[in-house]
């Protein structure tokens, strides 16, 4: 016999376990069909995050925090010791910022916190096809498990599998992505390195990243995950991919370049527009539904509020005569309604795609003039602008691409 569910989540990562929980907390029956036997297996992260951003989910306990973030380090393309042009890097205080965390605790939690909530999760549990009746209607879908094929009859589908989306593209919607639409990623969990634990340094310039930045996330002071997030059709990427440009990374941060514990590659949706996120029945959440901050490309938080904003779209529709397109289109719209912020991170970046390595070095000396060795209260804003003025006032006519 078909089970039926009010809604099927497609993937039990961030954003589909915060949805699972916010719909089975409504009373709606969901199935979390998750396509890993661990949801905490492939750990594609850097696990920083924000401590203002994950704050609302109440979800950060000592057990999954790998180190404190109490400041940050910014290096331009002519820092370092291999370049000799400017030696020191900016470096920022600003306690209780965020956390180096746990990634794979966290994905757990979630997923038990969905399990606990009510919903059915199901692991090696693979989303196969969405299946429409004759006029369109959402039916439900098919999953492939250890015991075989099923189709799941749903009244909505939640995909929140990711940054490929294959379960959005089944259900009609154009997930495809331009590569300059996503940074492509490669990272090392480095062991014996010297780092200062607390401080996540961050290296912008074509020089390191074409198009942008490289980072050292230490998890403690001889331990870091260290990679890159580039955009791979950059013509400064002479065609090499990420990877390439991480082993160049490495020997240019580190002297003595450490042991290698793990290599992953990765892509983020960096979009700077807002994509299509629902069609009849389906709605998008997470990387699928390109949430992550278009400069920074941090995730985790955005990953999360996206699912929780789908999900009460979701129980709206279903509570208020069943969901129509229109309704979860409310899902994206609301989305980058509650996030002011991510406008404001699409606009830089728009002018930091602009950059070249010279522009991006008088930026970094001049956050080195106003912000070195302050902490975040004690910034200077007002110093900073008068020396971009002083020594680069071309940069300051990009103000114009921030509309
Ligand atoms: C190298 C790298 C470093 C990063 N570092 C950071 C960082 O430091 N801080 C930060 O905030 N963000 C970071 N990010 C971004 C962040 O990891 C993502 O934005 C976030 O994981 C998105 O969460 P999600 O739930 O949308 O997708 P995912 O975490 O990708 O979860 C999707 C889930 O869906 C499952 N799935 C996929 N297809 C199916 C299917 N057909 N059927 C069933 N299940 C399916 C997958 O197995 C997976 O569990 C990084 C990304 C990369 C690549």
């Amino acid at each position: 016999m078909t089970r039926r569910f009010d809604v099927v989540v497609a993937g039990g990562g961030l954003a589909g376990s915060v949805a699972a929980a916010v719909l089975a907390r409504a009373g709606l029956r969901v199935l979390v069909a998750e396509r890993k036997s661990d949801p905490g297996d492939f750990n594609y992260c850097a696990e920083g995050v924000s401590a203002r951003a994950i704050a609302p989910f109440h979800v950060v306990s000592p057990d999954l925090i790998a180190a404190p973030i109490d400041g940050g380090i910014l290096g331009g393309p002519s820092t370092g010791p291999s370049t000799g042009r400017l030696s020191d890097p900016v470096r920022l205080r600003w306690p209780g910022a965020g956390y180096i965390l746990h990634r794979d605790r966290l994905m757990r939690k979630l997923f038990e916190q969905a399990e606990a909530a009510g919903a059915r999760c199901e692991l090696n549990c693979d989303v196969r096809n969405v299946h429409r009746g004759a006029s369109g209607q959402l039916e439900g879908v098919e999953i492939s498990t250890s015991s075989g094929v099923e189709t799941v009859a749903a009244d909505v589908v939640v995909a929140a599998d990711g940054v490929a989306s294959a379960v959005g593209r089944m259900a009609g919607i154009d997930t495809c992505l331009e590569l300059s639409e996503m940074f492509a990623c490669a990272q090392y969990r480095l062991r014996d390195v010297p780092v200062e634990a607390g401080y996540p340094e961050f290296w912008i310039g074509d020089s390191h990243a074409p198009g942008g930045y490289a980072w050292v996330f230490p998890r403690s002071d001889r331990e870091a995950n260290v990679g890159l997030a580039m955009v791979a059709d950059r013509p400064s990427a002479n065609g090499q991919v990420a990877t390439h440009w991480l082993k160049k990374f490495r020997k240019h941060r580190f002297k003595s370049i450490g042991k290698i514990d793990s290599y992953i590659t990765g892509g983020i949706p960096v979009l700077v527009r807002r994509p299509t996120s629902s069609a009849q029945g389906v709605v998008l959440a997470g990387d699928a539904a390109r949430s992550a901050d278009p400069l920074s490309a941090a995730g985790i938080a955005e990953a999360m509020d996206s699912g929780r904003l789908a999900a009460e779209v979701v129980v709206h529709a279903l509570s208020n005569g069943g969901p129509s397109e229109a309704t979860l289109a409310a899902a994206a719209s609301q989305y980058f309604q509650a996030h002011p912020r991510l406008r404001a991170m699409a606009a830089i970046r728009r002018v930091f795609d602009r950059l070249d390595d010279g522009e991006k070095d008088s930026l970094v000396d001049a956050c080195r003039g106003a912000f070195h060795d302050r902490r975040i209260d004690e910034m200077d804003p007002l110093g900073f602008f008068l020396r971009l003025l002083r020594t680069s006032p071309r940069l300051l006519t990009y103000a114009r691409y921030l509309r």
